[in-house]
């Protein structure tokens, strides 16, 4: 059976929503590999009580960019990114490439709890065959460059 891998990752002053949007979920995530970026890892292992969860790096010190290499090696099913639209982060460049990166591998994004729980509760996500296509970039591989 193929398990599905989680990201997760949650500013500051999101935190909280996220933690306590996945210990309402458990039973959800309890068959999902989870990955998450440090300090957001953390603290979801204490409230779940879980110690499989794969942490990275905290954010702004490398983990979301860790994040967005997995989902490139085609490691990641689905990202979940509470980011905080009220607050200006030291990483910005890092969260606009995390973005970047799992729209260009087609990987599925919730930003909000709304559309969190819409990807949560899909038929997909539990469905062993279902895998997003994945984008071929054979094209750009293959380009002529140089001599
Ligand atoms: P953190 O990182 O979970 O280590 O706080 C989140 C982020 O700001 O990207």
């Amino acid at each position: 059976m193929a398990v599905k891998s989680v990201a997760l990752v949650a500013h500051d002053n999101k935190k909280k929503e996220l933690v306590d949007w996945v210990a309402a979920n458990n039973t959800r995530f309890a068959n999902l590999k989870l990955y998450a970026s440090g300090t957001t890892g953390k603290l979801l292992s204490k409230s779940l009580n879980r110690s499989d969860i794969h942490c990275l790096l905290s954010g702004p010190l490398g983990g979301d960019q860790q994040i967005g290499a997995k989902i490139a090696e085609g490691e990641i099913d689905l990202l979940v990114f509470f980011w905080d639209p009220l607050e200006p982060q030291p990483h910005d460049p890092d969260i606009k490439a995390l973005l970047r990166i799992a729209a260009l591998w087609n990987i599925p994004v919730a930003c909000n709890r709304a559309t969190a729980e819409f990807i949560l509760t899909s038929a997909y996500m539990t469905d062993d065959q279902h895998r997003p296509t994945k984008p071929d970039f054979s094209e750009y591989t293959e380009r002529q460059v140089g001599h």
